[in-house]
């Protein structure tokens, strides 16, 4: 089967406000041993392996992974193609800030490397915005950067937007999506403003020195959006993603439908299709294992029928194409299922899921309630 790699580069110049990843501020001298390891930790498993993977996406995700120089984009690459199969069309993609992206050399090296695929944080279109998260960038940067993208032959560019920031409004929210269709970009992720992790921003809220968007005018935006994007041409494929056409992620994809895929470097996840793992969240222990050299795994769970299904529920039901149950009748007890079903039938009275024949999937409504839907299943 074709699986996924993700490769995590946590370092970052800035602290937004609202962030709750794992990152480590931009060390230089740091980003060079943690290139090494990534590196080592990628021969490593292979060495380890029973036999040899099939990788169709790569996915480096962060952190800022545009931070770091391009020969060690181009290593860790490297190293990927040494030790897997890796298929000539598959997808690449970088994670990056708009501000580390105003360099011709660096697109040109990226591209070069097989790189051909950027996910870049935008956040707003409005300068404010932008500075009450405390994100470092400006608009400006953000134009700059989608015209050195395209003229280094990068076409298949997403663009994160996040809604419910202080000082957005419902007419500065529509303001940043009609930016979109302009500046060409092929996806969009839409993300709601998550406070329930402790974060600064989280903090400013709870003592009343900075407001954002109450709840209502949020979920009416949202399902504004679906339908401001779908005249735009970007299909809504999965909660917070859209895609013109042919541009749906490759490797999300992989996440929702339970595929494999491999996680190197710090904190990042894997899974097999049979348990889940994560690797040291510390960054010594994570050098300290590779020093070894061992594979830097933090914890590993096996996933028993119940927990397997509960997932394939939470995570299908995400996607617009929902889930075809009787797919799920032949693959588990009737025990197991006819709870869940119950259940997705009461959702489905209240229109928040709708069945049609065999298949269910959340409606517009439901998919803003997703977060407590899913609750349930866990
Ligand atoms: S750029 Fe992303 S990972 Fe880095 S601090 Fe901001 S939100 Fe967190």
């Amino acid at each position: 089967m074709l699986s996924g790699i993700y490769i995590h580069i946590p370092f970052c110049s800035q602290n937004c406000k609202y962030c709750h990843f794992v990152t480590v501020p931009f060390d230089r001298e740091m980003t060079g041993k943690y290139k090494t390891s990534v590196v080592k930790e990628i021969a490593l498993y292979a060495e380890n392996a029973l036999s040899r993977f099939e990788v169709d996406s790569i996915y480096l995700g962060g952190g800022t992974p545009s931070m770091l120089d391009s020969e060690s984009i181009e290593e860790i690459l490297h190293a990927c193609r040494e030790n897997f199969s890796v298929s000539r069309d598959c997808e690449i993609t970088l994670e990056a800030n708009p501000d580390t992206l105003r360099d011709e050399n660096k697109a040109r090296s990226y591209s070069k490397s097989g790189i051909n695929r950027i996910s870049v944080g935008v956040q707003s279109f409005h300068d404010r915005e932008l500075e009450a998260i405390g994100r470092l960038h400006t608009v400006t940067s953000v134009v700059e950067s989608m015209g050195i993208l395209k003229e280094n032959g990068f076409n298949n560019i997403n663009l994160d937007l996040l809604l419910g920031i202080p000082l957005q409004t419902s007419v500065s929210w529509r303001e940043s999506l009609e930016r979109i269709p302009e500046t060409g970009f092929s996806h969009v992720s839409i993300y709601m403003l998550d406070l329930d992790e402790p974060c600064r921003l989280s903090e400013a809220v709870s003592d009343g020195s900075i407001s954002i968007p109450g709840d209502d005018v949020v979920a009416d935006l949202y399902l504004e959006t679906i339908d401001i994007l779908d005249s735009y041409g970007y299909r809504q494929y999965e909660i917070s993603n859209f895609a013109k056409p042919g541009s749906e992620c490759r490797h999300n994809l992989k996440y929702w439908m339970r595929k494999p895929f491999i996680g190197f470097g710090l904190a990042s996840h894997s899974f097999d299709g049979h348990s889940r793992y994560a690797n040291f969240r510390n960054m010594e222990e994570y050098f300290q294992a590779l020093d070894v050299p061992r594979l830097p795994i933090e914890w590993r769970k096996s996933l028993g029928e119940k927990e397997s299904l509960a997932e394939k529920l939470f995570l299908g039901l995400r996607l617009n194409k929902g889930i075809r149950w009787t797919r799920l009748k032949r693959k588990y007890r009737e025990d197991c299922l006819q709870e869940y079903e119950n259940f997705l039938r009461e959702l489905g009275a209240e229109g928040f899921v709708e069945w049609k024949g065999p298949i269910v999937r959340l409606t517009p409504k439901g998919m803003l309630l997703s977060n407590e839907i899913f609750q349930q299943f866990v």
